[in-house]
């Protein structure tokens, strides 16, 4: 199967899995995730309607999306990778929504760049949901701390994103973060990839982050480098 082919199967499982729930989100997005994707895999995507992307590294998003984003100024770009404090001025001219805040020094970054002049992408916090310790995201425990603290910098937080553990049922993990989102008046939930999406669909995402469906298995090597 082609890349179009497969946004257009894609899209039409996010459609039949929002007709099926009983109570989807108003709307849910599509993030295409183009990490270790070349720009021509990227510009056949684009070129069949897919405006969203998802990428887990500044250094990477650096080397392709400033001239796809010269070619189609409507592309929205999300960073799904840890960001570490010092790559923070670059991720904020880079990226549209910011998906993975997560400390609070990451918050004072965001914010003293902001306060310099730089435009604040969308943020939403990423939660640790299965308290894996070596996997990023603010522990449950600390997330209405973390939300007080952006909110206190004005910080344009939305939602909350997840990545579940690999071997665990996701849909608690899901419900979680659903009520979550809910109690702090978020409305903004990013969960479910490629295996996913369909299950976290029913629990009101708004944006599924979908790889290898659409642009096939990745170089095991390459995804597992350090992130930046
Ligand atoms: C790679 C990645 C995805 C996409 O995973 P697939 O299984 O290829 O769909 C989603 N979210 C994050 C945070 C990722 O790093």
């Amino acid at each position: 199967m082609s890349i179009p082919e497969n946004l257009a199967a894609i899209l039409a499982r996010i459609a039949a899995a929002r007709k099926a729930a009983i109570n989807p989100a108003p709307a849910t997005h599509l993030v295409a995730v183009s990490k270790t994707i070349s720009e021509a895999g990227i510009r056949q995507a684009l070129a069949a309607g897919q405006r969203r992307f998802g990428e887990n590294r500044v250094q990477e998003a650096a080397a392709k999306y400033p001239a796809l984003k010269a070619d189609y100024p409507d592309l929205e770009l999300h960073l799904i990778g840890p960001l570490q404090t010092n790559k923070v001025k670059e991720a904020m001219s880079l990226f549209d929504v910011i998906e993975t805040l997560d400390r609070v020094k990451l918050a004072d970054a965001l914010a003293t760049e902001r306060n310099k002049g730089a435009k604040c992408p969308r943020l939403f916090i990423q939660v640790n949901t299965g308290e894996e310790a070596q996997k990023a995201g603010v522990l449950p425990a600390d997330l209405d701390a973390l939300i007080a603290h952006a909110r206190a910098l004005a910080l344009p937080v939305e939602g909350l994103m997840c990545i579940p553990p690999l071997d665990d049922d996701a849909a608690p993990h899901f419900a979680f973060l659903l009520k979550r989102a809910r109690d702090l008046g978020l409305s903004q939930l990013s969960m479910g990839m490629s295996g996913d999406f369909e299950l976290a669909i029913r629990f009101g995402a708004t944006h599924v982050r979908v790889g290898t469906a659409i642009f096939g298995a990745r170089d095991y090597a390459t995804t597992t480098a350090s992130p930046g």
